[in-house]
C-alpha cells in the first residue's frame, strides 16, 4: 500500500523544521499524537541552510530521537535526505520514508545519487519542487526515483524562491503543481505552507487553498516553542496551532473536481494567484518610486514632472487594446498608481511631514 493510500485524505505530515535534542522531538510527537490528526512525523535532521553560520542540523545523532519517538506514538517517521550518505543513515536508523529537499530536487547529479542509494530499497520517497520553478526538473527527479525502483512517490509543493517578495518567502506559483499532476496524474501532491508563507499566519491561507486545489495533504512545520526554535522560527506553529488550523479547514469532495463548480474553483484560484502578483508588484513598484523620491531629495528636485507623466500615461493609453482594457480604465488605473506613487515619494522627501498611512 502506497503513503497516501494509507492514511484518511488529507495525509498530515507534521514535527519540528529541525530535530533539537532527544526531549523536543518526543514532545512534539506526544502532542501530535494527542491531537490524533497527524500520520507522520518529521524532522530535519541535516538542514540545507542558506549561510554556513546557521545551525546546519544535529547530524546522525538525531536519527535515533526520530526513531524513537515515531515507535512511541505510532507515527511514521520521515526526513530530508540530501546525498547518498544521508540516505544508509536514515535508513539503517529505521526511518520510514525519505523526503527531497528543494535545494537537492534542482541538482540532478545529487538526486541521482541517492535514486542509486536507494535502489532495489521499498520506501516512500517525498519529493519538494526544486528551488527554482522548473516542473521538467521537478519530473526529472521523480523520472530517476522511478528507474531505481521506487514506486510510492508523492510530490511536495513548497514554492520557489524569488528575490524580495512582499508576502511569501516563497512564491506559490500554484500553475506548477498543477502542471505536474497533469504530467503525473497518479502521483499524490501535498502542500508545505510553512516554506511557501514563512510565517505562520499565512499557514491556514495556504493549506486552505491547496486542499481547494484537491491537494492530498499537508507538511507543516510544528515545535513545541517555535518562537525559540533553532530554524524557521517564524514560520513554525505548536501542535496546538496546528490542530486550531486544522479545525478550521474547509475538505471539500474532491469528487466534484471534474465538475463545472471545481473548474471554476480552479479558475479562481489561478486568478487569486494572478492578484498575489498584481500585488507584489505593485508593492515592489512604490518601493522603486521611494528610491526616485531619495534621489529627487538630494538633488532637490520637484515630485511631479509633468512632462515624464504626460509620456508614461500616453504610452499606456496607445497600448490599451493590446491589453483588451478600455481606455477609461487604463487612465483610471494610471492615475491611481501615479498618486499613491506620489505619496510614497513625498513620504520619502519630507519624512518628518507626512503621515504614511494617509490616503
Ligand atoms: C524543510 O522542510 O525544513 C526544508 C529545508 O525545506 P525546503 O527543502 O522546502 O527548503
Ligand atoms: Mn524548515
Amino acid at each position: 500500500m502506497s503513503l497516501i493510500q494509507e492514511f484518511d485524505r488529507p495525509l498530515i505530515i507534521a514535527g519540528p523544521c529541525s530535530a533539537e535534542s532527544e526531549e523536543q522531538v518526543m514532545k512534539t510527537a506526544l502532542q501530535l499524537k494527542a491531537d490524533g490528526r497527524t500520520n507522520m512525523l518529521r524532522a530535519g535532521i541535516w538542514k540545507p541552510r542558506t549561510r554556513p553560520n546557521s545551525f546546519e542540523g544535529v547530524g546522525h545523532v538525531g536519527l535515533p530521537w526520530l526513531a524513537k519517538a515515531g515507535k512511541e506514538t505510532g507515527l511514521k517517521t520521515t526526513t530530508e535526505v540530501a546525498n547518498a550518505k544521508h540516505a544508509e543513515l536514515a535508513l539503517k536508523a529505521g526511518i520510514e520514508a525519505l523526503w527531497i529537499g528543494a535545494r537537492t530536487t534542482v541538482n540532478p547529479f545529487a538526486v541521482q545519487e541517492i535514486a542509486d542509494a536507494l535502489q532495489g530499497v521499498d520506501i516512500p520517497v517525498l519529493i519538494k519542487n526544486p528551488v527554482n520553478p522548473d516542473v521538467q526538473l521537478w519530473l526529472g527527479a521523480f523520472e530517476r526515483f522511478e528507474k531505481a525502483g521506487i514506486s510510492d512517490l508523492t510530490a511536495i509543493h513548497r514554492g520557489f524562491s524569488v528575490y524580495n517578495h512582499a508576502k511569501y518567502r516563497n512564491v506559490p506559483n500554484w500553475e506548477i503543481p498543477i502542471e505536474l499532476k497533469e504530467r503525473r496524474p497518479n502521483t499524490p501532491v501535498i502542500c508545505d505552507p510553512s516554506h511557501i508563507g514563512g510565517k505562520r499566519d499565512l499557514l491556514f491561507e495556504i493549506s486552505q487553498k491547496a486542499m481547494d486545489l484537491n491537494f492530498e495533504g499537508l507538511m507543516i512545520e510544528t515545535h513545541p516553542d517555535p518562537d525559540n526554535a533553532w530554524s524557521d522560527a517564524a514560520q513554525q506553529v505548536t501542535p496546538r496551532g496546528l490542530a486550531g488550523i486544522l479545525d478550521e479547514l474547509i475538505l471539500r469532495s474532491h469528487e466534484v473536481s471534474i465538475d463545472v463548480a471545481s473548474q471554476i474553483d480552479d479558475i479562481r484560484m489561478k486568478v487569486s494567484d494572478l492578484d498575489d502578483r498584481l500585488f507584489d508588484l505593485l508593492s515592489r513598484r512604490m518601493q522603486m518610486s521611494e528610491e526616485v523620491g531619495r534621489l529627487k531629495r538630494e538633488n532637490n528636485i520637484t515630485i511631479l514632472q509633468q512632462e515624464h507623466w504626460r509620456k508614461i500615461i500616453n504610452h499606456r493609453l496607445d497600448h490599451s487594446d493590446e491589453y483588451r482594457l478600455t481606455r477609461k480604465f487604463v487612465r483610471k488605473l494610471m492615475d491611481a498608481i501615479h498618486q499613491e506613487s506620489i505619496r510614497h515619494q513625498t513620504a520619502v522627501m519630507n519624512p518628518d511631514k507626512t503621515n504614511p498611512s494617509e490616503g
